[in-house]
């Protein structure tokens, strides 16, 4: 027992080590490799909203729905159709797309008035750039009323498309409210 007390200095320099011991282990411990971060892997999948809403969002280009217009129609010549309403543009794609329905997708509709063509009716949406008209008279008679109501189905309250009959048949379509 003397012995012990007489030599328990000896044991700082124990004590030391194992301290320096302990730290040099935590040490080691944080000094682990970092995992490298790997992002799971998603399957990216749109909703059908979702990509709707994207459409919605891309910076649009009202030109290229109107060059498109006019590379999809023929234009009975004099009609003018440059100043024609960005909303009238997509509702031309609209009718076109209701063309190819019926009559199929080779098929090129015919607009024979845009705002030109000066025997309208004076208040006539033709004269604010709102209203368009399309030869209907080459598609057969069993299949104007489909194009007709299709087209109205498709472009909505929006717009109104009107089958015109007797000797100037043709479809109308012209926006209802212009702002
Ligand atoms: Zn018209």
């Amino acid at each position: 027992m003397q012995f012990f007390v007489k030599h328990l200095y000896l044991l700082a320099p124990i004590f030391a080590i194992a301290i320096l011991g302990g730290v040099y282990l935590l040490i080691k411990a944080n000094d682990r490799p970092i995992p490298k971060y790997e992002p799971k892997q998603v399957e990216e999948t749109w909703s059908a909203e979702e990509y709707v809403r994207h459409l919605n969002l891309k910076p649009f280009n009202q030109g290229e729905v109107h060059k498109l217009l006019l590379k999809r129609t023929r234009q009975k010549p004099g009609v003018y159709l440059e100043s024609l309403l960005p909303a009238m543009d997509t509702a031309g794609i609209e009718i076109i797309h209701c063309y190819h329905v019926v009559m199929g997708d080779d098929y090129v509709p015919v607009i024979t008035s845009g705002n030109d063509y000066p025997y309208h009716l004076r208040e006539s949406k033709h004269y604010q750039n709102a209203a368009m008209d399309f030869r209907i008279v080459d598609v057969p008679l069993n299949k104007r009323r489909k194009i007709v109501e299709m087209a109205q189905d498709k472009l909505g309250h929006r717009f109104k498309v009107l089958w015109e009959k007797g000797e100037m048949e043709h479809l109308h379509v012209e926006m209802v409210n212009i702002d």
